[in-house]
């Protein structure tokens, strides 16, 4: 049996009063009132900096005066963001505020761990904490809007961008689209601590082709339905005031002009009723996609699709008028994009106070508080993944005396901020150097050696990176201090700015001499910790083979030093799991755990008898789903309460785990399923329940899951959500390789 569900919009909650305020200003607006709503510009500078000096600058001033633009975006701060809104209200007819946006990804001031490794600790809560304190900090700084949460699934290592979403998994990655956007939003956006999220990039801009940012994306349905969609979906269902398109093109329509993505699903079926924002210019670059002769084809275009406020194309300013008045652009489709932007700076209370998000006070008080930093510390430790300890070498021992930090990153104040972040904040982390120093207080020696840098000159935001290749003068000090040390931290990985926008690579090995760095060390000290800081899953066979133990820290915000150091004495028991699977090497890029099978019968090694690599396994180096802990936990008695349901009923899946181990420990509990025939052939496993325990040691734990018809069907290509009978699998266990299984039957 074939059971169609359709999707059902659910319009969220629009008050009448609401409306009503929306309508009866609208009835109010010239055309080219309503076309300024939709007009998004950047200017910082011509907010602080002296009187402006260039033509664009005037024109942006005289802009804001004659109510052409609705929203401004990289204008922070109580004062810049009151000039221009003052420009605004006291000079245009209207008088309608601006909303002010800004890339608050991970932290405003006080930063937290990189979103990839916060999706590392698998507990959303801890992602809605550190959304709420970032959406605390911003409004404090004037702004109203962050362009986050990035929902986007990325399957690839060598896009950069990985570094902002949740890792390879849809379920995963919308239980944390909902936690960001309800972390942000909180109950009620006109509340002067929380802001509007934007779900970004709709959509696929992850599947960008071998991993360069921009590039074209070829996805086909099956995989845009069932992979790209559902965090998007679920960021919808938590009621995401906006969402931001996306440079790409997708089976070669252009994200930004898509009325399938925009209209039919989003404002359609999903019933979505904030307003959506273009990526910057990306109605420009439909131009150099091929996909409009010129920027008025392309406003028409974008304007059409759904796309309601144009950051930085200048587009809309320039043609929209033109467009409507000479037929080619129905009135409506401006006043749909109009109202959309009202109601969210309704919700927003800027009609009340425009400006209630400029206060003085609140930025003075709000910012980089002591309960701020507490929370970026405990974020930050439940993100770490402990991928390798043999012999036990962690948590570091009492009888240790002497500890040897080094590496480019050891005393590294920069780079755990991560890319994304507010340009005042640069080396303000917290350094491993110096989280170690205050933990082990004077009873332990602390012996420092930088060992080499990792990049050469300029790393401002925007430069390529250029890596020390040959610079191996301060080897000799590090060799020193690691031979004298009971046990060495080696901090090595990314630095900040190589994961981010623009920042793929085709090579995600460590860069620069750290590999040789390990070697040198461990030649003289085998106890080597390798802390590893990275924006991105890497390619570490070395390490994985020789360091006893290895702790991936991400860009771990600004109390990186402290968290880290809380995890390497023992203070907090790791728990983390990752988010993205760990390659061998470049060569199986993408590698993702729930792929589907070959038609080759599978051998060992996962890998099929004739589709495999003649140079490398098919298994990943660490999979999705896997991290250790300073215990051991066990799995027993997984069991259904039936083993067969009727289609669109519900099964009951229980397990028992067990702490094993000698210490208290956090575990998360992964439950996957297979559809073992489908129509189209389903993943070898797929996601679809988690929960984090605590247990203490010897204690067990009964862990029961739901699956029922939202975990049990799957999207066609056509979009049509079915539920199909037959015999699943599910699979159990503290990772997506290591599971116990049983089956059941969907009638
Ligand atoms: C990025 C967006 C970002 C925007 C504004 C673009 O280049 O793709 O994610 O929100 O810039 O900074």
């Amino acid at each position: 049996m074939l059971l169609l569900l359709n999707a059902c919009s659910s319009s969220s909650g629009s008050n009448s009063e609401e409306e009503r305020f929306v309508e009866a200003l609208l009835g109010k607006m010239t055309l080219e009132e309503k076309i300024g709503q939709m007009n998004q510009r950047t200017g910082q500078w011509e907010m602080t900096g002296p009187a402006p000096k260039n033509n664009n600058s005037q024109q942006l001033l005289e802009d804001l005066k004659n109510g052409h633009v609705g929203s401004m975006l990289n204008v922070v701060g109580a004062e810049a963001t009151r000039k221009a809104q003052q420009l605004v209200v006291d000079n245009s007819r209207l008088g309608i505020p601006l909303i002010f946006g800004y890339d608050v990804v991970h932290g405003h001031q006080t930063m937290f761990p990189i979103p990839l490794g916060e999706a590392a600790s698998w507990d959303p809560e801890l992602a809605m904490l550190s959304a709420s304190v970032a959406a605390k900090e911003a409004a404090a700084t004037g702004l109203q809007w962050t362009f986050a949460p990035m929902v986007d699934v990325g399957r690839d290592a060598r896009w950069g961008r990985v570094m902002e979403g949740a890792g390879e998994d849809a379920y995963l990655g919308s239980a944390f689209a909902k936690a960001r956007v309800e972390g942000f939003q909180g109950s009620d956006l006109s509340n002067e601590n929380t802001i509007a999220a934007c779900a970004k990039h709709f959509a696929g801009y992850a599947f960008s082709e071998s991993g360069r940012d921009y590039n074209a994306v070829e996805i086909g349905g099956e995989s845009l339905h069932n992979v790209v969609l559902p965090p998007f979906k679920a960021a919808s269902d938590a009621g995401v005031a906006t969402f931001m398109n996306s440079f790409n093109t997708i089976d070669g329509m252009p994200a930004t002009a898509s009325s399938y993505l925009q209209r039919t699903l989003l404002k359609g079926q999903w019933g979505f009723d904030g307003f959506v924002v273009s990526d910057w210019n990306s109605i420009g670059e439909m131009i150099q996609h091929g996909a409009a002769a010129d920027l008025k084809e392309a406003a028409l275009r974008a304007v059409k699709g759904g796309s309601d406020m144009d950051m930085e194309a200048h587009a809309y300013l320039a043609y929209l008028k033109e467009l409507v008045e000479s037929g080619e652009v129905d009135v409506k489709y401006i006043d749909d994009a109009v109202r959309r932007i009202l109601r969210i700076k309704y919700r927003l209370g800027l009609f009340d106070d425009p400006y209630k998000y400029c206060n003085d006070e609140r930025e003075k008080n709000n910012l980089l508080t002591d309960e701020h930093k507490e929370a970026a510390r405990k974020v930050a430790r439940e993100s770490m993944v402990l991928l390798r300890n043999e012999k036990q070498i962690l948590p570091i021992d009492e009888a240790v005396k002497s500890i040897a930090v080094i590496g480019p990153l050891a005393d590294d104040k920069d780079s755990p901020l991560g890319n994304w972040r507010a340009q005042a904040i640069s080396n303000s982390a917290v350094s491993l150097l110096e989280g170690v120093k205050s933990a082990v207080g004077t009873g332990i020696k602390v012996n420092y050696a930088k060992g080499c840098d990792l990049v050469t000159g300029d790393r401002t935001f925007g430069n390529i990176l250029n890596f020390n290749n040959d610079d191996r003068s301060a080897f000799k000090e590090a060799v020193r201090a690691a031979k004298k040390s009971d046990v060495v931290l080696l901090a090595i990985g990314e630095d900040a700015y190589q994961s981010g926008e623009g920042r793929s690579q085709t090579d995600i090995t460590l860069s620069g001499l750290q590999n040789e760095l390990f070697e040198a060390i461990y030649k003289v000290n085998k106890n080597v910790v390798v802390v590893l800081m990275t924006g991105r899953p890497v390619v570490i066979p070395e390490l994985a083979e020789k360091a006893p133990a290895i702790l991936e820290t991400w860009h771990a915000g600004s109390e990186a030093g402290n968290a880290i150091a809380d995890v390497l004495f023992g203070k907090y028991n790791p728990s983390g799991k990752l988010p993205m699977t760990f390659p061998r090497n470049v060569g199986q890029v993408p590698i993702y755990y729930n792929h589907k099978n070959t038609g080759r019968p599978v051998g060992d090694d996962m890998g099929n008898l004739w589709s495999r690599y003649t140079d490398s396994p098919n298994t990943p180096l660490y999979p999705f789903g896997y991290g250790l802990s300073y215990t051991s936990f066990m799995y027993s008695n997984l069991h259904l309460d039936k083993n067969e349901i009727s289609t669109g009923d519900e099964v009951k899946v229980m397990v028992t785990v067990t702490n094993s181990g000698k210490v208290k420990g956090k575990e998360v509990i992964q439950l996957y399923i297979r559809d073992e025939v489908a129509t189209y052939a389903r993943p070898v496993k797929e996601l679809k329940g988690f929960k984090k325990v605590e247990l203490a040691p010897g204690e067990s734990k009964e862990v029961s899951f739901t699956l029922g018809k939202d975990e049990l069907g799957y999207f066609h290509p056509n979009g049509a959500y079915v539920l199909e009978s037959g015999k699943f699998k599910i699979m159990v266990g503290g990772n997506s390789i290591e599971t116990i299984d049983t089956t059941f039957t969907m009638n």
